[in-house]
């Protein structure tokens, strides 16, 4: 599903991923761990193709992440952030179909997509709220449903859980498992809280000196 090998990636004159190697399998639930500035972030944006400029291979679904347009990258992954990133403007729902807008897909099809996922989710009576006027929970959980809108194979998230309260963050990440399971959706979830490592099920990747290496839970 995701293939990366021999993947350097530097800024400037510092290099921050070198010859890194690693695999998401379809279906796959992991985290990735690491430092602040271990590059966790820059792996990620690379994936998504936030930033671009690499040497090595990046393949998604086989393709060469180079050759697929954005907008069909994007068709195949979501992302969530830990700063949420939600339009203040913009009531819950536009901020929903906002990702399927931006990909071309037809209006009735992302509103029945956006109603049913913010359903699931449990947030159908707040649709036509702003996201000032929602909880930092709920404002993820739109994040969430926003990122899934295009049923993406893939989801990475980048600190989901980072400006949330534990009880909040371990009910976000197990939310995320059951979005796992019923969408059949390819997690990588970028986390510190060991809390939550211990808690659920996946395997553990550990970012260090530009490399991923996978760790045993203990
Ligand atoms: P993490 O997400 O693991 O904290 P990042 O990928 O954000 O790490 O950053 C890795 C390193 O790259 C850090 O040393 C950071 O300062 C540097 N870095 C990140 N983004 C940029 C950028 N746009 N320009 C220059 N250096 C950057
Ligand atoms: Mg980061």
């Amino acid at each position: 599903m995701i293939r990366i090998e021999k993947l350097t990636k530097g800024y400037r004159d510092c290099e921050v991923l070198g010859n890194l190697s690693f695999h998401l399998e379809p279906g796959e639930f992991a985290f990735l761990q690491g430092k602040s500035g271990s590059g966790k972030s820059t792996l990620l944006k690379l994936l998504y193709r936030e930033i671009e400029g690499f040497t090595g291979e990046i393949e998604i679904d086989s393709i060469p992440i180079g050759n697929l347009p954005k907008y069909k990258l994007r068709r195949k992954m979501g992302i969530i952030f830990q700063s949420f990133e939600l339009l203040d403007r913009k009531t819950v729902l536009e901020n929903v179909m906002l990702a399927g807008e931006v990909v071309g897909r037809d209006t009735k099809e992302i509103e029945s997509d956006a109603h049913r996922l913010l359903e699931r989710v449990g947030l159908k009576e707040k649709e036509r709220k702003y996201p000032h006027q929602l909880s930092g929970g709920e404002q993820q959980r739109v994040a969430i449903v926003r990122a899934l809108l295009n049923k993406p194979r893939i989801l990475l998230a980048d600190e989901p859980t980072g400006n949330l309260d534990t009880e909040t963050a371990l009910e976000m990440l197990q939310l995320l498992k059951e979005l796992h399971e019923e969408e059949e959706i390819s997690m990588l979830i970028v986390t510190h809280s060991e809390q939550v490592l211990k808690s659920l099920p996946g395997k553990i990747w550990v970012m260090e000196d530009g490399q991923v290496h996978e760790a045993s839970k203990d």
